[in-house]
């Protein structure tokens, strides 16, 4: 046992990635996708719910993304009178926080409702081999931050489903937010046994209360790896 534990420390102590390149860099493989997260208009400046900077993250992505073959986008997208907004809970305002039959729900501005030019995609997004756009929060009583499971915990997106039989092991997560949608997909990806990353200077965060260092925390606890994007090799997807 002694073994054991001596090399789990040796493990933790030392930074290994997947597939590491004589550079020290990681090197997406045909077994890593790069998921977006809700990089919409509604999410950037201008737009109804804007992350502070979030329009940052764009050009980060649009240049990790050439290092990858396999890019999954989400999209934030509900139908009007969303549970998820303040507007359809009277007295309410944006960002209280409420209790519903699945657990506390934060309350939004109404934002990325289906069909509006403020649920589309950032159109300074420029990734073309994009093979699955995943649509989340269209369910007009349970809101959906997570890529793969809906807010209920139990309402499955078909994201894992279709990584796990595209034979994906790998998951690098970047988008919007941070301490919302980024930090709920990257624990899911975690629960369905993925080797999960955040890529920080890809993701921008709301950061209600603190919400930012929590969801880092929680992630890193849950052994989500937090790296930066020059920590990734450019150039082919191949190798
Ligand atoms: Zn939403």
């Amino acid at each position: 046992m002694r073994t054991l534990s001596g090399a789990a420390i040796l493990c933790v102590a030392t930074r290994v990635w997947p597939v590491s390149t004589p550079t020290g860099k990681i090197k997406a493989d045909a077994t890593s996708v790069l998921i977006i997260v809700d990089v919409q208009r509604c999410f950037m400046a201008g737009g109804t719910l804007a992350v502070p900077h979030g329009e940052d993250v764009v050009p980060v992505i649009n240049k990790i993304a050439a290092a990858f073959e396999n890019v999954v986008m989400t999209q934030d997208w509900h139908p009007a009178g969303h549970v998820s907004f303040a507007s359809s809970h009277p007295g309410r305002k944006p960002f209280e926080t409420i209790k519903l039959g699945y657990g506390k729900q934060v309350l939004w501005p109404d934002h990325c409702v289906q069909g509006t030019p403020d649920a589309a995609l950032d159109k300074d997004l420029h990734i073309p081999q994009t093979e699955l756009i995943v649509r989340k929060g269209f369910h007009r009583d349970v809101d959906s931050y997570s890529a793969f499971e809906e807010a209920d915990r139990k309402t499955p997106t078909g994201l894992q489903g279709y990584l796990k039989e595209r034979g994906i092991e790998r998951v690098f997560v970047s988008g919007l937010a941070t301490d919302f949608c980024v930090a709920w997909t990257a624990l899911d990806a975690r629960k369905a046994a993925f080797e999960t990353y955040v890529i920080e200077d890809a993701c921008r965060g709301i950061d209600l209360n603190g919400s930012v260092a929590a969801a880092w925390s929680e992630m890193e606890k849950r052994g989500v790896k937090r790296i930066q994007s020059t920590d990734i090799e450019l150039g082919s997807a191949q190798i």
